[in-house]
């Protein structure tokens, strides 16, 4: 028992809560860090309006994306951060402010099939302007002069808001307005844009903990690039058709879009063994360790890798596969799999949040 590694972390974990807690942050904050200075080139500025407030920065993904490059920076940055890094930070991105991310984003997409877009209507902003200029005048964000209503919100002043006010709002938009506006506009709100809003959550390192985390960085990444490293970046370029983001959202995400499926893999991917192991789990499959009658998929990495060390009739996981009727698939294609599950679900959610109202 003594002998138990899990044990042990687990009793240190229990003992030295806050210690670990603080580990996790601070790593957060690194990797976040890390990224958006890689990412803006070392300006640490938005590529679009050039502010440096470190904490309203955010890597928005530049190419393609649609509807799922926004979900991912309010939450995750930390989590971006440190799976960009895994991947040698593949191009693709850049660093924005949230009011920046929010006002791309909501300019390259269609309203007919989003439902973001279709909350940005005139009739819809008529109203939302019809509340903010409740709370606000002249109507701007009540620490900077941002004035565009789209990237404008309400925010609850401490102990205002009441509860049903509070839920509505969270679902967001259209009922919360109408509401306000039957309640002749109640007191507990003030006008905040994205930044000075989201900003509020995001922990903000010291000037000393950003210098230190940069420099540190850069003297590791001056020299040659460790074997591990070097292995990640090949495997990176190899599987760049992979959306990284995709990545980031199906890790972070919980689903059931492999539910009832079983999922083995062989040979090196993306993913570690441990993420790959998790992921299924999350997205409620069942791990087969080799792939067998009722297994389903067989992920592989020999379609994208170019440096595979698997031999298609060499492999017995492969010739398992085969014998027993396991679909093959590349992790990009497992990943396309769980994603466009997800993307169905969320419009479909969508659909009904809009029927709703
Ligand atoms: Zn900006
Ligand atoms: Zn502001």
């Amino acid at each position: 028992m003594g002998g138990d590694r899990r044990a042990i972390n687990e009793r240190f974990r229990a003992s030295h809560r806050e210690q670990v807690n603080l580990w996790k942050t601070q790593n957060h904050l690194r990797q976040r860090i890390i990224a958006i200075h890689v990412y803006s080139d070392g300006s640490m500025r938005c590529a679009l309006c050039r502010t440096g407030v470190f904490e309203h920065l955010t890597i928005d993904h530049v190419d393609g994306g649609g509807t799922r490059h926004r979900q991912s920076d309010g939450r995750a940055n930390g989590s971006i951060g440190s799976l960009l890094r895994s991947r040698g930070f593949p191009p693709g991105y850049r660093v924005l402010c949230q009011n920046c991310n929010f006002l791309a984003w909501i300019t390259s997409i269609t309203p007919s099939v989003n439902y973001m877009a279709r909350a940005m209507t005139k009739h819809r902003l008529k109203l939302k302007t019809g509340a903010l200029d409740a709370y606000a005048d002249p109507l701007k964000c009540s620490v900077c002069d941002v004035t565009d209503v789209r990237v404008l919100t309400l925010d609850h002043l401490h102990g205002g808001g009441r509860e049903e006010l509070r839920q509505l709002s969270v679902k967001g938009g259209v009922s919360f307005y109408r509401e306000l506006r039957r309640r002749a506009y109640p007191s507990g709100f003030q006008v905040l844009c994205f930044n000075h809003n989201s900003g509020k959550r995001v922990p903000i390192p010291t000037e000393e903990f950003l210098r230190e985390t940069i420099d540190r960085w850069s003297a590791r990444n001056s020299g040659e690039p460790s074997r591990t490293d070097d292995r990640r970046r090949t495997m990176a370029r190899e599987n760049e058709n992979t959306n990284i983001l995709n990545v980031m959202m199906v890790n972070e995400d919980t689903s059931t879009a492999l539910r009832g499926k079983r999922v083995s893999f062989t040979g090196k991917l993306g993913m570690t063994r441990d993420e790959m192991v998790k992921f299924i789990a999350a997205h409620g499959g069942t791990f087969d360790e080799a792939p067998r009658r009722g297994t389903t998929f067989l992920v592989t990495n020999r379609d994208w890798n170019k440096g595979s060390t698997i031999t298609p009739t060499k492999s017995r996981k492969l010739i398992a596969a085969e014998e027993n009727g396991v679909k093959i698939l590349s992790e990009k294609e497992l990943i396309d799999f769980v994603s466009a599950y997800q993307a169905r679900e969320a419009a479909e959610n969508a659909r009904k949040a809009a029927t709703g109202t």
